[in-house]
C-alpha cells in the first residue's frame, strides 16, 4: 500500500520518473511492461488473481490511449470485448463510460454474428482506465522504460534455456526483480515512423520506440524468432472545416446496448449520442495517390500491413478506379476533431491535404495531425504456450501487438489471459488455457500459438467454428463462472450475478419445455402465428419460441403463472431457444470433420468462386497450396476450422 500511495502521490505531482527510481530494487510477483490495451488488462488481471503486480510504462498519461481509431468492438471484436468483460476485465466498462455512438453491427443477421460497437471519446476512455488502475489493490504503476531483461539459466543441465529474474530500467532507474514478466510493447519494439520520405524512430507519433536493449535481448540473447509488420493511421481533421451537408448521416442505435454485463445503461444518454457521416473517394483521390508513389517510402517496404484495414494507397493500387467509403467519425463528445476512417495514409503532409480536398465534403478541410505509418518488430507467437508464456524462457509472457495481432480488442484479450497466467504461476498455481469451443479468446490464442501469423492478425467471427455457441450475449454464462471458480480473476459480486442469470435461464427453459400443446391448441392460445406441423403433433413452448413471430413476452402473456417470473430474460431466452438446435448441429459437424480427414479435395476447384463463406485470405491460401486432402488443408497456416467445415460441406455435396 505504501508503495502504491507513494506512486500515486507522484502521479498527482507529475513526477513519475522519480517514482520509477524510488521503486528500484523492489520485488514483484508480476511485472507488466507497457500500458497499452494488452498491458492494462494484463496488469489488472494479474492483480485480480492476487499477485503483487507492477505496471511500468513509458508515459502514465498515455495509459489506455487509443493510438488509431476512436472506436471499440465490431464484428468479432465486439465478442472479444464481451469476453474480456465476462472475465472481469476493464475494456467493456471503459467502453460503456466513454462511448458516444453505440450500434450493433450485422443486426440483419443472427445474434451469433452481431457486433457490438461504439465510437469512443478518447480522453474519457483514457481517464477511466487510468483511474481503475491507480485505484486497484495490489497494483503499482510507475513511469519508466524497460531497457533490458535480467536473466539466469533455467536449468544448468539445459544450456540455452533461460528464466527471467527481473528487468533493468532505462536512465539509471535501476533493477526490479520478478520471476514473471509480461511484455506488451505494441508497435514500439524497434518502431520506425514513416511520413513521406521521412523515417524516424518511434512507437507512435510523439512517443519514442522501446529501448534498443530490449530488442537486442529478445533477438540476440534469447534467440527468439522475430519478424516485422507495419500499420498506418489517417490524418486527424478539424471538424469545423468539414462540410457535413455533403455526406450521408448515420445515426447510432436509439437504445444503446452496453458492452459490460454489469451495466444496464451506457454513460452517454441515447439522445446525447453523436452521429457518424459517410462519404466516398473520387477519381481525384486516385490521381493524388499515384502522383505520391515516388515520395512515399512506407508503401515500398516489403513488410505486411493489416489486410482488413488497408491504407488508401493500397486500396487505390489494388482496386483502381473504385470508389472507397470514408467514414467521418467523432473523436469525442466535445472534441473539435474528426477521424476519417478509410484514409490511413503515409504520403507527405502537403499531398495528404491535396488528397483530402479531392473529396467534396472535405474541399476546405484542415489537418490537425498528418497521417503516418509505423513499422515494428513482433515475436513469432508459435514460440508461446497457450497460456502466452514463452516456451524457451521461463517466466516471460508476451501479449498484444508484439504477438503479431492488430487491434485494441485482440490486445486486451491476450493481455487479460497473460495476466491471469503470470499471476497464477507467480502464486505457484498451474497455468490455464481457454479452448476454441468456449471462447473467441481461445480461438485467438489457439490461432496465434498453433498457426503463427504472416500478416497482422485480427479477429472475425469466421475464425470460430463454434460461433453459434460463442455469442456476444452469452459470454457471461460461458466464462464468468469458470473465471471465478477455476481461474480466480472474477469478483464475487460478478460471479453471483452470473449464477443468478444462469439459474434463471435454466429454469425458464425447463418451464418452456414443460408446456406441451398441439399445434391447434397453440394457435388458439397465441392467436396469430402459423405452425406447419399437423394438428395432433405435440410441440413444446421451447420449440414454439423458435418461431420467428413468437416472442417470450407473448408466451408469458399466455402462461403468466409459469413464465412471467422470467420476463427479465426475455431477449436472452429467445436467442437461446433459437440457437440450441444450431449449436448441436455444429458439434455434430465437428465430430464428422474429424472423421473426414482423408477426404480428397478435387484439384480443379476454383477457390475464388466457391459459393461458400470463405474470407479472401483463406481463398488465397487454398488456391496457392492446392491441398490434396481435407486433412492437408486443415494444417495450412491461416486456414480456420470454420473454413474447413465450409469446405467439407461443399465437397461432400459435390461427390
Ligand atoms: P500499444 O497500445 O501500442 O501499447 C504499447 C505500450 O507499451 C505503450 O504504452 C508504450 O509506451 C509501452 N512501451 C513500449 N515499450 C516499452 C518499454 N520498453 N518500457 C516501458 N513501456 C514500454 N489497430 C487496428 O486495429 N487498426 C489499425 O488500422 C491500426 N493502425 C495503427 C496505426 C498506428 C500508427 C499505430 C501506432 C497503431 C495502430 N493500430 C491499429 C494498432 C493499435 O494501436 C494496437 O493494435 C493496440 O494499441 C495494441 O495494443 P498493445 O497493448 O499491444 O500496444
Amino acid at each position: 500500500l505504501a508503495r502504491r500511495l507513494l506512486v500515486r502521490q507522484h502521479f498527482l505531482s507529475d513526477c513519475f520518473v522519480r517514482a520509477a527510481s524510488n521503486a528500484a530494487r523492489l520485488k514483484y510477483d508480476v511485472v507488466v511492461v507497457g500500458g497499452g490495451h494488452a498491458g492494462t488488462e494484463a496488469a489488472a488481471a494479474a492483480a485480480r488473481t492476487g499477485a503483487e503486480t507492477l505496471l511500468i510504462t513509458q508515459k502514465i498519461q498515455t495509459i489506455g490511449a487509443l493510438s488509431c481509431n476512436p472506436s471499440l468492438g465490431g464484428v468479432g471484436k465486439g465478442q472479444l470485448v464481451r469476453e474480456v468483460d465476462a472475465l472481469d476485465g476493464l475494456m467493456g466498462r471503459a467502453g460503456d463510460r466513454a462511448g458516444i455512438h453505440f450500434s450493433i453491427l450485422n443486426r440483419s443477421k443472427g445474434p451469433a454474428v452481431w457486433g457490438p460497437r461504439a465510437q469512443i471519446d478518447r480522453g474519457c476512455y483514457r481517464e477511466f482506465i487510468q483511474s481503475e488502475l491507480l485505484n486497484m489493490p495490489r497494483l503499482t504503476v510507475i513511469e519508466g522504460s524497460v531497457e533490458d531483461l535480467l536473466l539466469s539459466a533455467a536449468d544448468p543441465e539445459q544450456p540455452g534455456k533461460h528464466k527471467v529474474t527481473g528487468f533493468l530500467s532505462a536512465n539509471g532507474g535501476g533493477e526490479i526483480l520478478s520471476g514473471s514478466i509480461i511484455l506488451t510493447t505494441g508497435t514500439f519494439l524497434s518502431g520506425s515512423l514513416f511520413m513521406g520520405q521521412t523515417t524516424s524512430p518511434g512507437g507512435r507519433m510523439g512517443d519514442p520506440p522501446s529501448c534498443a536493449g530490449l530488442s537486442h535481448c529478445l533477438r540476440e540473447v534469447l534467440g527468439l524468432k522475430v519478424g516485422r509488420l507495419r500499420t498506418g493511421t489517417p490524418p486527424r481533421l478539424v471538424k469545423d472545416t468539414v462540410d457535413f451537408s455533403l455526406t450521408e448521416l448515420h445515426l447510432p442505435d436509439s437504445k444503446p446496448v452496453p458492452f459490460s454485463f454489469v451495466n444496464k445503461h451506457t454513460q452517454c444518454k441515447p439522445e446525447e449520442q453523436l452521429p457518424c457521416h459517410l462519404t466516398y473517394t473520387t477519381p481525384g483521390v486516385d490521381k493524388v495517390v499515384r502522383e505520391s508513389l515516388n515520395v512515399n517510402s512506407h508503401i515500398h517496404q516489403d513488410t505486411r500491413g493489416p489486410r482488413y484495414c488497408p491504407s488508401i494507397e493500397s486500396r487505390v493500387l489494388r482496386f483502381p478506379g473504385r470508389q472507397h467509403q470514408v467514414w467521418l467519425e467523432p473523436e469525442g463528445l466535445t472534441s473539435d476533431l474528426v477521424y476519417p476512417q478509410g484514409l490511413s495514409m503515409t504520403m507527405p503532409p502537403e499531398l495528404q491535404l491535396r488528397l483530402l480536398r479531392e473529396i467534396p465534403a472535405l474541399r476546405r478541410v484542415e489537418i490537425r495531425m498528418a497521417g503516418y505509418g509505423v513499422q515494428y518488430d513482433f515475436v513469432c507467437p508459435t514460440q508461446l504456450f497457450p497460456w502466452l508464456q514463452m516456451k524457451n524462457v521461463q517466466g516471460l509472457f508476451l501479449a498484444g501487438q508484439i504477438n503479431g495481432t492488430t487491434g485494441y480488442e485482440e490486445a486486451a484479450a491476450q493481455g487479460l489471459w497473460a495476466g491471469v497466467n503470470a499471476g497464477r504461476i507467480a502464486l505457484s498455481l498451474p497455468p490455464m488455457s481457454l479452448s476454441r469451443t468456449e471462447s473467441y479468446i481461445g480461438v485467438l490464442i489457439d490461432d496465434l500459438v498453433g498457426r503463427g501469423v504472416t500478416e497482422p492478425y485480427r479477429m472475425f467471427t469466421s475464425r470460430a467454428e463454434f460461433r453459434t455457441a460463442l455469442r456476444p450475449d452469452n459470454a457471461d454464462l460461458r466464462l464468468t463462472p469458470r473465471g471465478f471458480e477455476e481461474v480466480g480473476c472474477v469478483s464475487w459480486q460478478r460471479y453471483q450475478e452470473a449464477v443468478r442469470v444462469s439459474r434463471g435461464l435454466g429454469e425458464a427453459l425447463s418451464a418452456l419445455q414443460s408446456i406441451t400443446l398441439s399445434s391447434f391448441q397453440w394457435r388458439e392460445k397465441l392467436g396469430h402465428f402459423s405452425i406447419s406441423e399437423t394438428k395432433s403433433t405435440l410441440i413444446s413452448g421451447k420449440e414454439v419460441l423458435q418461431y420467428k413471430d413468437v416472442s417470450f413476452d407473448l408466451l408469458a402473456s399466455a402462461f403468466p403463472d409459469i413464465l412471467s417470473p422470467y420476463l427479465e430474460f426475455s431477449e436472452r431466452l429467445k436467442i437461446e431457444a433459437v440457437y440450441q438446435p444450431h449449436c448441436e448441429k455444429q458439434r455434430q459437424e465437428m465430430e464428422r470433420m474429424r472423421k473426414e480427414e482423408s477426404l480428397a479435395l478435387p484439384q480443379d476447384i476454383d477457390y475464388f468462386s466457391l459459393p461458400v463463406s470463405l474470407s479472401d485470405e483463406v481463398r488465397e491460401i487454398l488456391d496457392r497450396a492446392r491441398p490434396s486432402t481435407l486433412g492437408a488443408a486443415t494444417r495450412l497456416p491461416g486456414i480456420t476450422p470454420a473454413a474447413i467445415i465450409h469446405l467439407l460441406r461443399f465437397v461432400t455435396k459435390r461427390l
